[in-house]
């Protein structure tokens, strides 16, 4: 590989970092990823025909034709890695990585709202929090214009947390919770746990802060060896905050008494907000804006998300399900002051493993002691959740929606969620 110094350089003259060809190109560093089934190099030409300025290619003989427009790394994906640490090591700003089970994103765009009511803030767009997205982030900060920087760090195996702490280097860092989400690729509750724990490690090995949920059973052990800690939202914590009323938004009083009412729903999103809260306030945000922050951002991204659609009140939330998140979007639901009869449209939850059919069965008791007015479930693996004789079940979405289209549903509040991979939004017209 060319020396990372050399590649920098290039990297410095380019508007930003492209991996995708199709978008635009103009004045890019074109890294050539390989994917499961092409190669990148494949479509570096092209890149550069609209417009980037350079291309990484993992060709040897590509880069000796045309050595002015082309470098050559092995591993492209290692070499962007590598790039976008060389690159964060050049900024002396505060990095914060968010990671956790459930509610990084919205807990990202909550922080972002916040800090960037003080600071020019660069931050994780949509959910690129993977070992490729991370590093696509870290690239898009720009050293003279950015004072802070958010990194969503998401990972479904042991290792992955670490890594992205080792090329992010954060300053400072927030676990939103631990639950059960990826359980097959951690193994389990306790190595979620300790996956997650890696940003913690890093914090504590490089003299970072932590911003801590003591409402978690299990962060407070975790955090323990960061010797800075920042807690949130008990009321003997830093920043202590109450949920006044989860539905039908969420409404909390802030440290000092300031009442906000959210434009989200779901009590969960409680502990999201205070999050929010209390790196602002940590940061000097003042609390009018902090509230105003947090009041002012409102959803649009199939996560907890208000929708009247004319006929019914949807909660659309099919963004994402596991265990954890569908155990409270369906208290919230539950708990939500009922105007009508109560419909629920749940769909598989997914990277279960081996505990995919108990967890289904579980979330199909824990359905029976809600006694919604109708249940739906959808996909293979919602057949262990459809025990009792009442709830409707569908191997595949497209058998829902027709029984939604014979049987139309008017004047209820209906809750949508499921694994993102079963995509349930689409159901949203039906309803
Ligand atoms: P991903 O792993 O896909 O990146 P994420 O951690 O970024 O997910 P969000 O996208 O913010 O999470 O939220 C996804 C869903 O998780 C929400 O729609 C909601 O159902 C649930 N959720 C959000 N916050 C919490 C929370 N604090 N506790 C439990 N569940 C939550
Ligand atoms: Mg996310």
């Amino acid at each position: 590989m060319e020396d990372i110094a050399v590649l920098y350089a290039r990297f410095q003259q380019c508007t930003a970092v492209s991996t995708d060809s199709r978008q635009d190109q103009a004045g890019t560093l074109f890294v050539a990823l390989n994917g499961p089934s092409f190669r990148g190099r494949d479509f570096a030409a092209q890149a550069l025909a609209k417009g980037a300025r350079y291309a990484v290619v993992d060709d040897a003989e590509l880069v000796a034709s045309a050595p002015d427009r082309y470098s050559y790394a092995p591993d492209p994906l290692l070499a962007l890695q590598q790039l976008a640490h060389y690159h964060r090591r050049q900024l002396a700003i505060p990095v914060i990585g968010i990671t956790g089970s459930n509610g990084k994103t919205t807990t990202k765009e909550l922080v972002h709202a916040v800090l960037s009511r003080r600071y020019a803030v660069q931050y994780t767009r949509g959910n690129l929090n993977n070992h490729i997205g991370v590093p696509l982030t870290l690239l898009s900060i720009r050293g003279g214009e950015h004072e802070l920087a958010i990194v969503e760090m998401g990972a479904n195996h042991q290792g992955e947390i670490e890594l992205l702490s080792r090329l992010a280097e954060p300053t400072h860092g927030l676990i939103t919770n631990i639950g059960k989400a990826h359980l097959e690729g951690f193994g389990g509750v306790e190595g979620i746990a300790k996956g997650k724990g890696e940003l913690l490690q890093f914090l504590a090995a490089t003299g970072g802060s932590a911003f801590v949920n003591t409402a978690d059973t299990r962060l407070p052990a975790l955090a323990a060896p960061v010797a800075n800690r920042i807690t949130y939202p008990g009321p003997t914590d830093d920043y202590p905050a109450e949920l006044l009323a989860a539905a039908p938004d969420v409404v909390l009083r802030l440290f000092d008494g300031t009442v906000v009412e959210a434009q989200i729903t779901g009590g969960y999103n409680f502990l999201n907000l205070a999050a929010a809260a209390a790196v602002g306030a940590h940061f000097g945000v003042p609390t009018p804006d902090i509230a105003a922050a947090l009041a002012g951002y409102a959803p649009t991204n199939n996560r907890s998300q208000l929708v009247r659609t004319g006929r019914n009140e949807v909660i659309l939330d099919a963004y994402n399900a596991n265990p954890s998140s569908m155990a409270v979007a369906l208290a919230s639901f539950a708990a939500r002051p009922a105007t009508a009869e109560k419909v629920v449209i749940l769909g598989d939850m997914f990277e279960l493993g081996t505990e995919s059919e108990a967890e289904h069965r579980t979330l199909g008791e824990l359905l029976t002691a809600q006694q919604f007015g109708t249940v739906l479930l959808c996909g293979p693996d919602m057949r262990h959740a459809a025990q009792h004789p009442g709830f409707h079940h569908f191997a595949t979405k497209a058998e829902a929606a027709q029984w939604l289209a014979a049987h139309p549903l008017t004047g209820k509040q209906i809750l949508i969620k499921g694994s993102r991979g079963m995509g349930l939004e689409t159901l949203l017209p039906l309803v």
